[in-house]
């Protein structure tokens, strides 16, 4: 073929694309069609010349898009013919920041088969070095501090390459091909065991010190990827009961790392599809049915069925795990209800308290990312907390949304940044309680915006008028003139169902949202909502009847409190004989009794979670709680799944006409005449969950005659329990309706800022 046939182009790949060996990638596919050019990364994604004959241009761009590397999303593909140069050798050149630009950034992930064979390997020269990686493994997410993704826009730059790894980073055909984290004993980070104050042990020795401590009962914190755990033998009773104390956590379960899934096998059920969630390469905690001889102190997750289970991730927790028999508690470093610790520093300061020696290494955290917690529901994901190994991976919209940013919720609260058709999703954050937590917030939004050139168009938040989030919103909006957009809670719930499925803005659905609280458009505390909606605006056509609850959201640590108020409701006196009422104090009772009959302190409340608080406080299984949710949680692990029957509720139209009133009266009287029966704890549990399911069918027929939609969304924070999706879905699908529920973000409040967003971004 002569040389005039030879033709020029310029793709541009964007989506994720740096940081997944993509480059290398593009390099041998061009080698391998005898194409001449190049290749490099902008703020953009990536951006290739390829000259050659057309037919190699077109397998090119074929194959371009058919094998991508395994970590690489490819988003679109834009090309535009160039006039040949006459170039026939390929190269990757420098990158090129450039403003204003933005590009799509591989969340952190687990180490890959390569790099684990070699880590125990005794002849590889990266033989247990805690830092092993690779192009196609390692964290990403937490060591970039700006892109364009490159070595020294991470925290490795300060380490320079050796001979032998520069080798490898310049080879084409190496895995370690401009794998910006790489390094190894000679030129890398290094770890370090601290007791006492002073560094006791180096490199291999560090780790076995900490196995030893971690052996003898000893608590320690472990650096890891996204920040530090603490540590202890997760069958040692002593050790956990230490660890409590020294959190200040009661009861609330704590995450177990073991080796790999046949250790998992041995403490808890695993089905494939949650095998395949433990393996995966985000490595969340799987919350898993544990086993009644699983070899695990009870102190673990007290009260629960489940036990979160996880996968060591980093070539540290692979060499810790080697040799120690053992389950390990891998719990946050932090204090109760403050942001995890990701700085050395830092954790020798906070955690000095908590732990008893501290596994260190130098290289840094540029932002902290918490482990993701997970459930398999109908052989998919349920997200119960997305963050590490998931953030900041985009959720991608039905439409270009205006820049936004959209402050989320207050508990397990997360953030939303929108760019074009993408919405991202922060980390979690934690409860927005508090200074810490709300400078954590402030200090992870700089870095998305900063990550992601967001410019905000405008800000968007909840309701709330007394949520961190809401006031932050606020201040920021008026200091820089932009519009604010308020979106109530339970709508955002629902758009959050909604825009992950990737319905249109003006797609509507039923939407129910059950949860423990929020802020409803007439002031009351919602919860129990039905509404129709779209990613614009919502309409509520039903609700749980409200009921006056004495001191409102101060009521969520102590369950008989609910189950009073809903008994005083349904009109059954205060029996001592019932554990909610012997639960209460006397002198709270007689407050709690003029409080209602005044009806002083007590706002109306339609809330589910609240619901099931009382539901659980009367069948006598939690009367305080002292995590979110522990009464529902502990009431779904009772429910006997041979239990068929349910208890009635009674709907009538509410005083206006406008919306159906739902009086959960008749399932106390229920739940009464059941505990006159001595029916079971179990039987009671699982008749109240068939409740609520049968409730949802009714509500959503009554939402179909109204509208004539058939599709249903399930949204808010009761819908992480398991129990109430399983009665739930086979119903609503043998009444011929098409269910949503969350795969991508949790139905909690973790996943309010992607509805806010959507909403936020959607409402002209
Ligand atoms: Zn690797
Ligand atoms: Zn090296
Ligand atoms: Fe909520």
């Amino acid at each position: 073929m002569s040389e005039n046939a030879r033709i020029r182009q310029r793709l541009i790949v964007r989506g994720i694309v740096q940081g997944v060996g993509f480059r290398p990638f593009v390099y041998g596919l061009a080698t391998r069609h005898g194409l001449g050019g190049f290749v490099g990364n902008d703020s953009n994604g990536v951006f290739i010349e390829v000259e050659g004959e057309p037919a190699a241009l077109e397998a090119f761009a074929r194959d371009l898009q058919a094998e991508p590397p395994p970590l690489a999303l490819i988003e679109s593909v834009t090309s535009m013919p160039l006039p040949a140069t006459g170039e026939t050798t390929f190269v990757i050149v420098a990158s090129e920041g450039q403003a204003g630009a933005s590009t799509a950034i591989s969340p952190d992930v687990c180490i890959c088969d390569d790099c684990l064979r070699e880590l125990f390997d005794p002849a590889d020269r990266r033989y247990r070095y805690p830092f092993i990686n690779c192009t196609n493994c390692g964290p990403r997410f937490t060591i970039i501090r700006d892109i364009p993704y490159d070595r020294p826009l991470t925290t490795m730059a300060a380490f320079p390459m050796c001979a032998a790894c520069a080798r490898e980073y310049h080879d084409p055909t190496d895995r370690r091909f401009h794998a910006q984290p790489v390094a190894c004993p000679a030129c890398g980070p290094r770890v370090w065991f601290e007791a006492g104050g002073r560094a006791t042990a180096w490199d291999d020795d560090a780790i076995r010190a900490a196995q030893a401590a971690l052996r003898s009962g000893r608590i320690v914190a472990v650096k890891g990827i996204g920040g530090f755990h603490l540590a202890c033998d997760a069958t040692n009773d002593d050790a956990l009961r230490t660890l409590r104390r020294r959190k200040g956590r009661v009861d609330k379960p704590f995450a177990v790392m073991v080796r790999d899934l046949a250790a998992a096998r041995a403490l808890a059920e695993v089905d494939d599809a949650e095998a395949a969630l433990l393996t995966s390469k985000a490595r969340p905690i799987v919350l898993l049915r544990r086993r009644p001889d699983a070899r695990l102190s009870a102190l673990v997750a007290p009260g629960n069925a489940y036990v979160g289970l996880m996968l060591p991730y980093s070539p540290l927790h692979y060499l810790l795990l080697d040799g120690l028999d053992m389950p390990l508690v891998m719990t946050s470093g932090n204090l109760s209800d403050e942001p995890i610790c990701k700085d050395n520093d830092e954790a020798l300061r906070r955690l000095a308290s908590l732990a008893d020696g501290f596994l260190l290494h130098n290289r840094d955290i540029h932002v902290w990312c918490d482990d993701s917690v997970m459930r398999a529901f109908e052989g998919r994901e349920l997200p119960i907390r997305r963050s590490r190994g998931y953030t900041p991976f985009p959720v991608r919209l039905a439409q270009p949304a205006p820049m936004l940013i959209a402050t989320g919720g207050e508990l397990k609260a997360t953030f939303c940044v929108t760019r074009e058709r993408f919405a991202y999703l922060s980390q979690h954050i934690g409860d927005m309680e508090n200074l810490e937590t709300l400078q954590a917030f402030e200090r992870a939004l700089t870095h998305f915006v900063k990550l992601f050139r967001i410019v905000p168009e405008r800000i968007v938040c909840d309701l709330h008028p007394g949520y961190l989030s809401t006031q932050w919103a606020e201040r920021f909006a008026a200091a820089q003139g932009l519009p604010l957009v308020k979106v109530q809670h339970h709508h955002a719930h629902i758009a959050a169902c909604l825009a992950e499925h990737g319905f249109d803005p003006d797609a509507r659905a039923i939407g129910i949202s059950f949860d423990g609280t929020g802020y409803g458009s007439d002031g009351a505390i919602w919860g129990g909502e039905v509404l129709i909606a779209n990613c614009r605006t919502f309409t509520r056509i039903a609700h749980l009847k409200y009921v006056p609850l004495p001191g409102g959201d101060a009521s969520i640590k102590r369950p008989y409190r609910a189950a009073l108020a809903h008994l005083w409701a349904a009109g059954i006196a205060w029996d001592e004989d019932l554990p909610c009422v012997a639960a209460c104090p006397p002198e709270e009772r007689r407050v709690l009794c003029q409080q209602l009959e005044r009806n002083f302190h007590c706002p109306p409340t339609s809330s589910m979670g609240r619901l099931f608080d009382a539901i659980a406080a009367l069948a006598g299984v939690r009367q305080t709680a002292t995590y979110e949710a522990q009464a529902a949680i502990e009431l779904e692990a009772l429910c006997d799944d041979a239990e068929q029957g349910h208890y009635e509720w009674v709907s009538a139209p509410s005083a206006g006409g406008d919306a159906l009133v739902l009086d959960p009266a008749p399932i106390f009287h229920g739940i009464m005449r059941d505990l006159h029966a001595s029916v079971s704890r179990q039987a009671i549990a699982a008749k109240a969950h068939n409740t609520i399911a049968e409730l949802i069918v009714q509500v959503s027929d009554h939402a179909r005659r109204q509208s004539g939609l058939n599709v249903v969304a399930l949204s808010g924070g009761v819908f992480q329990n398991v129990q109430l999706l399983q009665r739930a879905l086979p119903r609503l699908r043998a009444a011929g309706f098409e269910v949503l529920t969350h795969r991508a973000v949790p139905p909690n409040d973790g996943g309010l800022a992607l509805g806010q967003a959507a909403v936020g971004g959607f409402r002209a």
